[in-house]
């Protein structure tokens, strides 16, 4: 398999492609797929703010939309320093498909940090509540 560091330089090799006239912040991701595959993903911004999509979803949406559903690992990039975070949003994307993915966070200069989703998102909304209140 794939390791971390790897991924994290496929994230660095999607960042390239980011469209953030806005806020000039220049995210990259990797998704690790159960197959093998690796899709990436860029962030995409829009004038109209709420429109905007951040790289981890770009990456899902390719995946889900190529048949994979099934996730290993996602690797996430954006400056050079410190290690770059999914948003909360992004958190609860993966978790729909993912609750037991590997997050790496890193940065442009290779160091990175590994979290599991369930430490970055503890108690996370499963729908299970939802499907409760249905039947
Ligand atoms: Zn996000």
């Amino acid at each position: 398999m794939i390791g971390d560091r790897e991924l994290l330089r496929e994230a660095c090799a999607a960042r390239i492609h980011a469209y953030a006239p806005y806020s000039h912040h220049l995210v990259g991701a990797a998704l690790l797929g159960r197959s093998g595959k690796i899709y990436r993903g860029a962030n995409v911004e829009n004038s109209v703010n709420g429109l905007s999509i951040c790289a981890e979803r770009v990456a899902v949406a390719k995946a889900v939309s190529e048949g994979e559903r099934e996730f290993v690992k996602l690797a996430v990039v954006c400056g050079d320093t410190g290690f770059c975070r999914p948003c909360g949003a992004c958190r609860q994307v993966l978790f729909e498909f993912a609750p037991q993915i590997q997050v790496v966070m890193g940065n442009t200069r290779g160091e990175f940090e590994v979290k599991s989703l369930a430490e970055l998102l503890p108690a996370a909304f499963d729908g299970s509540s939802f499907k409760r209140s249905a039947s």
